[in-house]
């Protein structure tokens, strides 16, 4: 089965703090009381989630026929004026509100392009002890930091699959920045998942949240860890690599939508085919490899250094970056 691509979905106008549409759900033709409220808690709250939802999707959350979900996809997309052509000083013009967040170390900036971006997702991935879970740490209190220092003013949601979120970490490193600990604590809003449905649920709630605060990170620690304990099976890969992707999808809506920089974490899995070089990779085939927009490659070295390789990079050169995983964080 060939992977659906993931396509890049048109932000609004003002990406940053996205303007609740004016017009109801109820407003668009064929969409009664009943149907709406069903969208809503199925997490369409508004247009901009309308006309970027796919009708199969659409019919499901609101138990309607798959025409009549595309007749009210159509419409919400003329609404809200998506799904047409950008001009490239359009993309230019988009790009250029592009934030980026330090990660304490300038190999590892510099390897990035200036640091981790928003507008894409940056993917982790690496065996057990390689830092994965202290970068996105390290990330949720950079992002809080003035634009000058490296960060975006910024709060984070941490979608945490693993039980490896640690305040007491995030209160080291934000000492050793220079922020107030407590305040720091104060803006990551961390949700456990406990399986992969409510992984994808929290991305929903994570939008709600988005409405309310400035959150400029989004972080899934691990993307990939529920999946593969639930769907372990051999018959069971389509389904999770369908699911893989519509929830990657998801996460690049946030992305753009929200101006807003999404970090995943990703194990990796013994290739016993590989004789030469790295007999590893990253779970999720194709799917995630695709879909993220950065891909680092993390491996130990002697301790406690650790090797970041930036691989498939739109823009960016592949090349390596050191960096040391110490008590005040990720250092240079
Ligand atoms: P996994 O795949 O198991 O989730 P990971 O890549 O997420 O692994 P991390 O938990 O980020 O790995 O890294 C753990 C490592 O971080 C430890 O082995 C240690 O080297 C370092 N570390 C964690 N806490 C501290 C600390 N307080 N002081 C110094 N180093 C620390
Ligand atoms: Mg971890």
């Amino acid at each position: 089965m060939s992977p659906k691509p993931i396509a890049r979905v048109a932000p609004p106008a003002e990406p940053a703090v996205p303007e609740k549409t004016a017009v109801a759900l109820e407003d668009l033709p064929g969409v009664g009381a009943t149907t709406a409220d069903k969208l809503r808690e199925a997490g369409y709250t508004d247009l901009m989630e309308l006309a970027v939802a796919s009708p199969g999707d659409i019919a499901e959350a609101a138990d309607i026929g798959l025409t009549v979900a595309q007749k009210i996809i159509g419409e919400a997309r003329r609404k809200a004026d998506v799904g047409g052509f950008e001009l490239g000083t359009q993309v230019l013009e988009r790009r250029k509100k592009l934030g980026r967040i330090t990660l304490n170390a300038k190999a590892l900036d510099e390897l990035l392009g200036g640091g981790v971006e928003t507008q894409a997702i940056t993917e982790f991935a690496g065996e057990f002890g390689t830092g994965k879970t202290q970068m996105a740490h390290q990330i949720a209190v950079d992002v809080q930091l003035p634009v000058a220092q490296g960060g975006l003013l910024g709060e984070t949601v941490y979608i945490d699959t693993e039980s490896t979120f640690r305040p007491e970490r995030i209160i080291d490193m934000s000492k050793a920045v220079g922020l107030d600990p407590q305040e720091a604590l104060t803006k990551i809003h961390v949700a456990r998942a406990f399986n992969s449905s409510h992984q994808m649920l929290l991305v929903q709630k994570a939008q709600e949240l988005a409405r309310q605060r400035p959150i400029r990170l989004l972080v899934v620690d691990s993307l990939t860890a529920h999946f593969r304990s639930e769907y372990a099976g051999r018959g069971e890969l389509a389904p999770r690599q369908q699911l893989l992707n519509k929830h990657l999808h998801e996460l690049l809506r946030f992305a753009d939508t929200y101006n807003a920089a999404v970090v995943v974490t990703n194990q990796v899995m013994a290739r016993p085919d590989i004789l030469f070089g790295d007999p590893t990779r990253p779970i999720g085939g194709n799917i995630v490899a695709h879909a993220s927009t950065y891909r680092l490659y993390l491996r130990k070295s002697k301790p406690p250094k650790r090797i970041a390789r930036l691989i498939d990079s739109p823009n960016l050169p592949e090349g390596e970056a050191v960096y040391s995983l110490t008590s005040e964080g990720i250092r240079e």
